[in-house]
C-alpha cells in the first residue's frame, strides 16, 4: 500500500467514523477523506431517544471521537458537505457545490432516514420525527414541560420515546395497525411483554389501528385521527414508523440496490472499489445464507470496522448475528439473532415475565434462532450468540432452566 491512495468514507455517522478508525489501526498510511452531510461530527444515535432526550447525557458524552481525534489520526473531515454524484468510471465523487473527490477505494455508509407519514396535516407544527442531534433537542423542548403526546408506530424509536415522554410527564397514547408493538422484531410473545410494561406505566396503548390525518389549528397540530374513527387529542406527535435506506447515490450510479446496497459477505457491492456497510446496506451474512439489512448500533460499529479492513484487503467475513438493545423506564434490554418474520416455531422464557427479569428465546426446528435477556446481566448475550452460532438441538426442558448455564445449552 503507498501512501498516495486516497480512501473517501461518504456518510459521517457511526459506521463511517469506525471505518476510518479501523483503516487507521490496520495501518493504512494513506489519505482518508470522511464527507458528512450534517454539521456534526460522527455521533452515536441511540442517546437520541433515551439519556440525551431525557436530558441526562451529555452532548460531548455521544459522539464518536474527541474533536481531536481527526486531526491526530489524519482524518479529513468534510461536514455538512453532501455528497450528489458518484463517477464510477473514472472513480470520482462529486460534491454538492464543490470538487470532485477521487478515490481509489470508497465506502458508503449513508445510513437511512425516517420514513414520513403521507397523510393530511403531516406538515403542522408539532409533528416530530427522530433521527439527528437537531430532532432530539426540538422534541425534548416539546415534551420537557407534559402536554399530550401521540406517537405514531409501536417500534424501537416509538417506544423508547413513549417511555421518555412518560418520565417528562406527558399523557401518553401510542397508535400501531399491527396487532403487538414490536411485532416484525419480537413476534407477538415478546411484543406483549412491551405492551403491558408501557400499559403499566399509564401509556394508552392503542393496537390495531391506523392514522389517517393529523388535524391542526393554525398549523399546529391538535388531534390524530384514526381509521376506526376516532380522534386523539394532542399537543405534540412523534412519528416512528421505521425508516429507508439512503441509496440514491448507489442507485444512480448502477449498483445493485435492493432493500439497501447490495454488498458480499466481505461487504463489498458488485464494484470491487465500491464498499458499504451499516444502515445502509444488505450484507450476505453466511450464519443465515441469507442477506440482513440491519439497523442497529452494533451493526454499524463492527460493519464499519470490518469494511475498513475489508478496504485493505483484508480477510473478512462479516457474519455476526444481530444485536440491538434498548432501554424503556427500568427495563434494560438485549436482543440477539434474526428471523424472518413469524419464522420461528416457538418461544421459551427463563425467568419471570412478571418480574422483568428472564431470558427468552425463539427457536426453530428446535434450535435457537434469537435471543434477548431482559434486565439479566450476569451472562451476557455474547453464550446467546454462542448458542445461535453453535446450531444445535436444545432441549426445551433445560433452555427454560436457569440454573442451566447457557454456555453448556451450546455444548449439547
Ligand atoms: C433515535 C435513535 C435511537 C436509536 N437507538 C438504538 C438502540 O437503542 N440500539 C440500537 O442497536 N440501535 C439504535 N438506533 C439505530 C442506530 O443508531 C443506527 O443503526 C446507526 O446510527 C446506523 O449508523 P450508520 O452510520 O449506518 O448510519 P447513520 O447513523 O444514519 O449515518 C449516516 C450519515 O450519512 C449521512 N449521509 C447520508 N447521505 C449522505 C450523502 N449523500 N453525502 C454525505 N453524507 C450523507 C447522514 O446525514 C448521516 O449523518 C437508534 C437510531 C435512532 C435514530
Amino acid at each position: 500500500m503507498t501512501t498516495e491512495q486516497t480512501f473517501v468514507i461518504v456518510g459521517a455517522g457511526l459506521a463511517g467514523a469506525k471505518a476510518a478508525q479501523s483503516l487507521r489501526e490496520e495501518g493504512f498510511a494513506g489519505r482518508i477523506t470522511l464527507v458528512g452531510a450534517e454539521d456534526e461530527r460522527p455521533y452515536e444515535r441511540p442517546p437520541l431517544s433515551k439519556g440525551y432526550l431525557l436530558g441526562k447525557e451529555e452532548k460531548a458524552k455521544v459522539y464518536v471521537h474527541d474533536e481531536s481525534w481527526y486531526d491526530e489520526n489524519s482524518v479529513e473531515l468534510l461536514l455538512g458537505r453532501r455528497a450528489t454524484g458518484l463517477d464510477r468510471a473514472a472513480r470520482q465523487v462529486e460534491l454538492d457545490g464543490g470538487p470532485r473527490l477521487g478515490y481509489d477505494k470508497l465506502l458508503l455508509v449513508t445510513g437511512a432516514s425516517p420514513r414520513r407519514l403521507d397523510v393530511p396535516g403531516a406538515d403542522l407544527d408539532g409533528v416530530h420525527y427522530l433521527r439527528g442531534f437537531e430532532d432530539s433537542e426540538r422534541l425534548r423542548e416539546a415534551i420537557r414541560g407534559g402536554g399530550r403526546v401521540v406517537v405514531v408506530g409501536a417500534g424501537w424509536i416509538g417506544m423508547e420515546t413513549a417511555a421518555a415522554a412518560r418520565e417528562y410527564g406527558c399523557e401518553v397514547t401510542v397508535v400501531e395497525p399491527q396487532q403487538m408493538p414490536l411485532l416484525a422484531a419480537l413476534g407477538p410473545e415478546l411484543g406483549a411483554f412491551f405492551a403491558d410494561v408501557h400499559r403499566q406505566k399509564g401509556v394508552d396503548v392503542r393496537l390495531g389501528r391506523g392514522v389517517t390525518a393529523f388535524r391542526g389549528i393554525t398549523g399546529r397540530v391538535r388531534a390524530v385521527l384514526t381509521d376506526d374513527g376516532g380522534e386523539i387529542p394532542a399537543d405534540v406527535v412523534i412519528v416512528g414508523v421505521g425508516v429507508r435506506p439512503d441509496t440514491e447515490l448507489a442507485e444512480r450510479a448502477g449498483l445493485a440496490v435492493e432493500n439497501g446496497i447490495v454488498v458480499d459477505a466481505s461487504l463489498r457491492t458488485d464494484d470491487p472499489g465500491v464498499y458499504a456497510a451499516g444502515d445502509v446496506a444488505n450484507a450476505f451474512n453466511p450464519l443465515y445464507g441469507t442477506r440482513i439489512r440491519v439497523e442497529h448500533w452494533a451493526n454499524a460499529l463492527n460493519g464499519g470496522l470490518a469494511a475498513g479492513r475489508a478496504m485493505l484487503g483484508r480477510e473478512v467475513v462479516y457474519d455476526r448475528p444481530p444485536y440491538f438493545f434498548t432501554d424503556q423506564y427500568d427495563v434494560g434490554m438485549e436482543f440477539s439473532g434474526w428471523f424472518a418474520p413469524g419464522g420461528y416455531d416457538s418461544v421459551t422464557v427463563r425467568g419471570d415475565l412478571e418480574a422483568r427479569a428472564f431470558h427468552a428465546f425463539w427457536l426453530s426446528g428446535g434450535r435457537v434462532v434469537a435471543g434477548m435477556h431482559v434486565n439479566r446481566w450476569d451472562e451476557g448475550i455474547a453464550p446467546v450468540q454462542e448458542l445461535i452460532r453453535a446450531g444445535v438441538r436444545v432441549e426445551p426442558d433445560r433452555l427454560a432452566d436457569p440454573s442451566v448455564p447457557i454456555t453448556d445449552l451450546a455444548k449439547s
